[in-house]
């Protein structure tokens, strides 16, 4: 009998989003893209999640030629949330309702690691994992590691700049003692760029206010100080060799292999389906979107501007209105998302429905879940006002879309210096201090729900009409902007930066 011989195994990758939509959407993306590469991939995940992960895996696997193409495991293990004293099914950060419940988070995705550790021990008899891709606070990811002796990358979520300003910071510590106004000087990339933040604009973890633990903070940096190297979202040709920087500044293996929002393989990847809601809704929403820019664009092509504040961003209702009042003049098409609509005060949602959902069709609202890669590769989209998240910036970069920039929290201040400072392709709205209630918005009454607008509606009008605008500037940003698409799609394709990298993993885990 002839026997053919078995072609190399790839490692299996384990990897296990830290439960956050931010994350488990670019993670979900890192799994396709390893399994495109030929990798075996598991991803784990609280049962919640499994659902829409699966639709995710489905529509990058139909890019790849359907299921045969790619192999890719969607595991659920409980998560226990009512144990850690959270309401029934929070099982994603972005669903904890109040700040206070951030430790009980963090207690249960601690117990949550428990049973990864005692799954990721099953599957030692018959699919052996070779590596872990661990979310960032998964930090419980090492130890399993060790015990399976597989290395463990971490993912942050973050970009390679923010992740060298974060790591200068970490060792030097300029902002200890100094006061949220004081300005600190971040040199991590050499002139003519200069990084100048006041400490309210630095990440969470830097600033007195903290909700996360002070034992879990340590726990992270212990966490990304052990890991055998990080991977991150991103691409070598983007951020001014950060990613080598970062892998100097750390000494561990840095590996950008982005950006995964392109995984789908195709001309156009697969819209986002990862929500709170059912995916039928969402595709609902999705059609409303593309019916409505393909209106737009049989008008006029890059006119529409794509307004929308991550997964779950809101601000005080009192700075929606001046928002609003700056979109509904603007004289091009707007598409707006707004997260938390159902919480908004009677009179806000009034004037949202009298001024933007009927009439002229200028300004289309969706209250909730926007299918965003598929709104900014549209042709029709010309600008996207954002929070500067990193997954909307680097979507945005690998659309060819410039960007207008209102940070609201995180490391997004950051990132808004490295869009518009160091590349060349954003107008900043201006805005000084982190939003109040950034996941609670409106429903915090007492608090954030009564805060006042720090930006006026002329403030936000000036910085659009800068980014739309058709002059010297506005062309400088786009041919930028469309430069950076180019690198981006190049990376990922045979022989590119990133998928050099995807294949560095595999090597490193092999
Ligand atoms: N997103 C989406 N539809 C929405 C809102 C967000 O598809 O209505 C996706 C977006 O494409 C991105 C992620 O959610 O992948 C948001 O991540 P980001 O890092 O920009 O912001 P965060 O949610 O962490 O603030």
């Amino acid at each position: 009998m002839e026997v053919t011989p078995c072609p190399n195994p790839k490692p299996h990758f384990v990897v296990i989003p830290w439960p956050v939509t931010s994350h488990m959407i670019p993670m979900v993306d890192i799994g396709c893209l390893l399994a495109a590469h030929g990798a075996p991939v598991t991803i784990i995940t609280p049962p919640s999640s499994a659902q829409l992960v699966q639709s995710r895996v489905d529509r990058a696997s139909a890019g790849h030629g359907g299921s045969a193409g790619i192999s890719i495991t969607v595991t659920a293990l409980p998560f226990p949330g009512a144990e850690a004293g959270l309401p029934e099914g929070c099982e994603r950060l972005d669903h904890v309702p109040s700040v206070d419940l951030v430790p009980n988070f963090f207690d249960a995705n601690a117990q949550f690691g428990d049973a990864v550790a005692r799954h990721c021990r099953r599957l030692l008899t018959h699919r052996r994992p070779s590596c872990i891709v661990a979310g960032m606070c998964n930090t419980w990811a090492h130890g399993v590691s060790r015990e399976l002796g597989a290395p463990c990358f971490i993912f942050h979520g973050f970009g390679a700049f923010a992740l060298l300003c974060c790591e200068y910071l970490n060792t030097h510590k300029p902002h200890e003692g100094k006061s949220l106004d004081e300005l600190i000087d971040v040199p991590v990339l050499p002139p003519p760029f200069e990084f100048k933040f006041a400490r309210r604009q630095l990440p969470l973890q830097f600033l007195p206010s903290c909700s996360i633990p002070e034992h879990r903070l340590r726990e992270l940096r212990e966490f990304e100080m052990a890991v055998d190297g990080i991977v991150v979202n991103s691409f070598e040709e983007l951020e001014h060799d950060s990613a080598a920087r970062l892998a100097a500044a750390t000494g561990k293996t840095v590996l950008a292999v982005g950006p995964v929002s392109l995984c789908g393989g195709g001309a156009r990847a697969p819209p986002s389906l990862l929500d709170f809601r059912a995916a039928s809704s969402v595709d609902d929403d999705s059609r409303r979107c593309v019916a409505w820019l393909d209106a737009k664009k049989a008008e006029s092509s890059s006119s529409v501007l794509y307004v929308s504040f991550g997964s779950a961003g809101r601000m005080p209702p009192a700075q929606l209105m001046q928002l609003g009042r700056a979109l509904v003049s603007c004289s091009w098409p707007v598409l707006w998302v707004i997260k938390g609509a159902d919480t908004l005060p009677d009179d806000v949602s009034e004037w949202l429905q009298c001024n933007t959902d009927g009439g002229d069709g200028q300004c289309l609202v969706v209250r909730g879940w926007a299918p965003q890669v598929a709104i900014l590769e549209h042709p029709a989209v010309g600008g996207f006002l954002t929070h500067c998240g990193w997954g909307s910036t680097l979507e945005s970069v690998a659309a060819g879309v410039p960007m207008a920039t209102w940070p609201f929290s995180a490391e997004q201040f950051l990132n808004e210096k490295l869009i518009v400072g160091v590349l060349g392709i954003g107008v900043s709205v201006g805005v000084t201090k982190p939003t109040e209630g950034v996941l609670t918005g409106a429903k915090d009454g007492g608090g954030a729900g009564k805060a006042k607008a720090d930006v006026a509606m002329e403030q936000v009008k000036r910085a659009l009409d800068m980014l739309m605008d058709g002059g010297a500037d506005g062309e400088a940003r786009r041919t930028k902007a469309t430069e950076l698409k180019a690198k981006a799609k190049s990376a990922l394709e045979h022989g590119g930066s990133s998928y050099m990298n995807l294949e560095k993993l595999i090597q490193f885990a092999a």
